[in-house]
């Protein structure tokens, strides 16, 4: 049987009772994830972001390569127990405060879909906060639905950003 490649997005937005901050979160959780048949590759450098006002909430992210023999639903299975190992609640409402995320960005089979699993992962091309940890680690990486490697996407995105505002 054949091993596959995956690039995994981290995240966290809230401390753990024992490991602590969002950042320190994500490092526990690659400590986990390399325990089990998820051999990491390498992982990209934590960034850490506040949003813009009162709130006090820190934001973690980054992105794993890792090699393992689990197919998309196994690996998916993975990932959601370790996401219960660190007490996050599955509420069925995204974009809640959450300890850990963990989500499939990429595959080296290329594409997976059914009901629970979407390979590559719906909303990624866009996330800056996605596509700049995973280029840190496999800038050549093609999305084999755009065509486009992480590099060019990760340009996009900032160039998206940096573009001045249009006069109206
Ligand atoms: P988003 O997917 O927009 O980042 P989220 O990560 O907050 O949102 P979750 O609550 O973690 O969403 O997951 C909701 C469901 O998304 C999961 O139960 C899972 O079945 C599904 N899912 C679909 N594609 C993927 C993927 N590529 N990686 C992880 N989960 C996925
Ligand atoms: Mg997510
Ligand atoms: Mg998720």
């Amino acid at each position: 049987m054949t091993a596959f490649r995956y690039v995994i997005a981290l995240g966290s937005n809230q401390r753990h009772h024992r490991h602590g901050a969002p950042g320190a979160v994500l490092r526990a959780a690659l400590a986990v994830l390399a325990a089990r048949d998820i051999r990491l590759i390498s992982a990209s450098p934590v960034i850490r972001s506040r949003p813009i006002g009162p709130s006090d909430r820190e934001y973690a992210n980054g992105a794993a390569l890792v090699e393992t023999r689990l197919d998309p639903p196994a690996l998916l299975a993975a990932l959601q127990d370790v996401e219960m190992q660190f007490g996050r609640k599955r509420q069925g409402r995204r974009w809640r405060a959450r300890t850990l995320d963990l989500d499939i960005v990429l595959w080296s089979a290329g594409c997976w879909s059914d009901d629970a699993l979407t390979i590559p992962h719906h909303e990624f091309r866009t996330r800056g906060f996605v596509v700049g940890p995973a280029a840190r680690i496999a800038p050549q990486w093609r999305d084999p639905l755009s065509g486009h490697s992480l590099r060019q996407l990760e340009y996009r995105i900032k160039r998206r950003l940096d573009r001045p505002a249009r006069a109206p």
